[in-house]
């Protein structure tokens, strides 16, 4: 008898003694051979697994799609690679700032900002240390830094008493209208929405009744600065963040926007995935 007839033999009366030393093999095969027979649709379509994507862990990591479960080890171009979300945050934002560009900071004001605000946009609070991040990493880059201020008379057809579609928020003068007070400000600040316009732009004011728009003084200012690319944090995602962008890349601004410093109010639901869906489509970058 050949050697290799010999060695069979001996694994058969092997394997017959100690079956239970085939188990590791049989489950490696069991992964592609579930495989195979799903490609081949022998396998019903399998039901949600009941706990992956489920855990809190995984519900609660920022910029972690729901329902994705965590792996050991991945990379997302929001948290980097697995375990290193802050040096990847940190570095994503070094790389934001140089030479030509300005932080805008919408309306980072109390009645947006403080859940005690008239028109609280939730979670509003919880973007301030991020957008602090941002002003600092700019700072240190030499890149401008330029807040707007919602400033609205006490009756305006922006305002629902009025007729039109808002709670009354940041009246002239008012705290609400303040800047929230852990916000650092290192810059100049404009104000929008004066004499009773919509302010949601931060580079034009359209008035409610005759439609007409109004420049502020943003637009020059930048250019002046030599500004070309814009980075806009601040609130709110679907409204003054979100046309603040939006007109940034119409006045031919290179523009990004930072998805963690910034919330939408959603009036409807579904107007803050609608708003980055706008803004990609006109061009603007979301980090
Ligand atoms: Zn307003």
């Amino acid at each position: 008898m050949s050697p290799s007839w010999l060695m069979l033999l001996h694994a058969n009366t092997y394997l017959w003694e100690y079956p239970l030393d085939l188990l590791p093999l049989v489950l490696l095969a069991i992964v592609p051979a579930r495989r195979i027979l799903r490609d081949a649709g022998a396998l019903a379509d399998e039901a949600p697994h009941p706990f992956r994507g489920e855990t809190p862990r995984a519900r609660h990591r920022p910029g972690r799609p729901a329902g994705r479960p965590m792996r050991w080890a991945s990379f997302s171009p929001v948290n980097g690679p697995t375990g290193f979300p802050r040096l990847w945050a940190q570095t994503r934002r070094v790389s934001r700032y140089g030479a030509g560009t300005a932080l805008i900071v919408v309306d980072v004001q109390n009645d947006f900002t403080d859940p005690d605000g008239s028109l609280y946009v939730p979670g509003g609070e919880a973007i301030v240390p991020v957008v602090n991040a941002e002003i600092d990493t700019a700072t240190a880059a030499g890149a401008r830094v330029v807040y707007t201020q919602d400033w609205h008379p006490p009756s305006t057809p922006h305002f629902a008493k009025d007729g039109g579609r808002w709670p009354v928020h940041c009246v002239a003068g008012t705290a609400g209208a303040q800047l929230y007070p852990r916000l650092r400000v290192v810059g100049p600040i404009v104000r929008k929405g004066i004499s009773g316009e919509d302010g949601y732009s931060g580079f034009f004011q359209r008035d409610p009744v005759s439609g007409e728009t109004v420049a502020t003084c943003l637009d020059a200012d930048l250019r002046a600065a030599g500004v070309a690319r814009l980075v806009v944090v601040g609130l709110a995602q679907d409204v003054c963040v979100k046309d603040t962008a939006l007109d940034g890349r119409r006045l031919g601004y290179d523009v990004t926007v930072v998805r963690a410093a910034t919330r939408p109010v959603e009036r409807c639901p579904g107007d803050g995935a609608r708003a980055f869906a706008e803004l990609t489509a006109a061009g603007a970058t979301l980090e």
